[in-house]
């Protein structure tokens, strides 16, 4: 792997200062940093040929559709799906979501039940609660231990045949736990029900193999993962593909169109109505590209040994809650905590003025929050381009913090 230096100098961002302080940014979780090569990218697409896919005979849209087909091979690899229209670009994680629990509808009915973790991101919640509301289906939180792990005898308890989907992220944005997704999705299986995984926080920090897990879909954001916002991927299997109905009408998504009968496009065209975000998919190719130039495997290692680092420096500073299982194995480059007797914000708001982005709040997990009965923590959230020293500097601020605040 190139040096944590050398890629250090892919992302200009980095060079920024912050009230005159080099800039540590620990909010990875909420959007990652872009290298040079993703924002080259985009500045070669629209100097170069930028045009619509998939209608024009014209060179720049012969160019235009062959990258952006192009990324969605490198997405298929990346993941390892079967087929590449298996593969459905979405603006993210949101809308993946949102379109398979709209698409799910007549597959669904009154005192069916929809279960997910209770530690899921709002995106993970709401759009089901959607799906009930239009069905009268039942939605049920999966219950969670105090360290916020799936307690995976309850999840077995509540299964049933009523049990229609199982949606469940693969890792805790508001604490980094990584559940037992594979376990999960197979638990699921036996009972008939179908199983969405939100991979939003798992794709940027370790490798996911669709076919293994047995994921019948499986979503992330391209923006947590070194490309831009508003571009993500919907994986689904074929099967489950082919039955869904279209999510949106529109150009693209159709064969024929006339006022009596439309007839609808092959996937993943079916699913993918109007234009999209062209130069958004292609630049997510070249992120995928630079994560596999530093190797997956890398990428979790250097992760996972800033995550070592952090939690033994926080923890060791005492007077200070870390939530989310101890247990690092189990656990992605996310740390959550609180000093015992400061308000999160507060802590965010110094540790901001000392050059350090960390999140804080509800971090889009109420439900969590509300399951520890506190309004929020801190968030330090790591990517590829942190250091150790990154780490030194947050501890410091920690201390500085608390010799403030109490
Ligand atoms: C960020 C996040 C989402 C939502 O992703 P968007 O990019 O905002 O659509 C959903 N689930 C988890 C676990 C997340 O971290």
């Amino acid at each position: 792997m190139k040096s944590i230096a050398e890629i250090r100098r892919d992302f200009p961002i980095l060079e920024r200062k912050i009230g005159g302080n080099p800039l540590v940014y620990f909010d990875n979780g909420a959007t990652s940093q872009k290298p040079q090569q993703v924002i080259d990218s985009i500045v070669h697409f629209y100097t170069t040929y930028n045009a619509n896919i998939h209608r024009g005979v014209h060179t720049l849209s012969q160019g235009a559709t062959n990258a952006y087909e192009e990324a969605r091979r490198k997405l298929q690899k990346h993941i390892n799906a079967a087929k590449s229209y298996e593969v459905i670009f979405t603006s993210g994680t949101t809308e993946g979501i949102n379109l398979v629990a709209t698409c799910l509808t007549p597959f669904v009915k009154k005192n069916d039940e929809i279960l997910v973790l209770t530690t899921e991101h709002h995106s993970n919640i709401v759009p089901w609660q959607f799906l009930c509301e239009r069905t009268g289906a039942i939605l049920r939180p999966i219950p969670i231990d105090e360290k916020g792990m799936i307690i995976l005898e309850d999840f077995k308890s509540i299964l049933s045949e009523r049990t229609k989907v199982v949606s469940c992220q693969h890792v805790s944005n508001a604490l980094g736990n990584v559940h037992p997704v594979k376990e999960i999705i197979t638990l699921a299986h036996s009972v008939g029900a179908v199983t969405l995984i939100d991979g939003a926080q798992s794709c940027p920090h370790f490798t996911i193999d669709v076919q293994d897990l047995d994921a019948d879909f499986y979503v992330a954001s391209g923006h947590k993962m070194y490309a831009p916002t508003g571009i993500g991927f919907l994986y689904g299997k074929e099967v489950w593909l082919e039955k869904l109905p279209p999510y949106k009408g529109g150009g693209d998504m159709i064969k024929t169109v006339c006022f009596d009968k439309t007839t609808y496009a092959d996937l993943p065209y079916k699913l993918e109505a109007g234009t999209p975000n062209i130069c958004g998919g292609i630049a997510y190719g070249v992120a995928i590209d630079y994560m596999h130039s530093l190797g997956m495997t890398n990428i979790a290692d250097h992760e996972h040994a800033l995550l070592r680092y952090a939690h033994k420096q926080i923890h060791n500073i005492g007077g200070i809650t870390i939530y989310g299982t101890n247990d690092l194995d189990h656990k992605a480059g996310v740390i959550s905590f609180n000093i015992n007797g400061a308000h999160p914000y507060d802590i965010g708001t110094l540790l901001d003025q000392m050059g350090i982005a960390v999140r804080t709040g509800h971090h889009c997990a109420q439900p969590v929050m509300d399951f520890y009965h506190i309004p929020g923590t801190v968030r330090a959230s790591f990517a590829v381009y942190n250091t150790l020293e990154e780490v030194d500097r947050l501890i410091e601020g920690i201390r500085k913090a608390i010799k403030m605040l109490l």
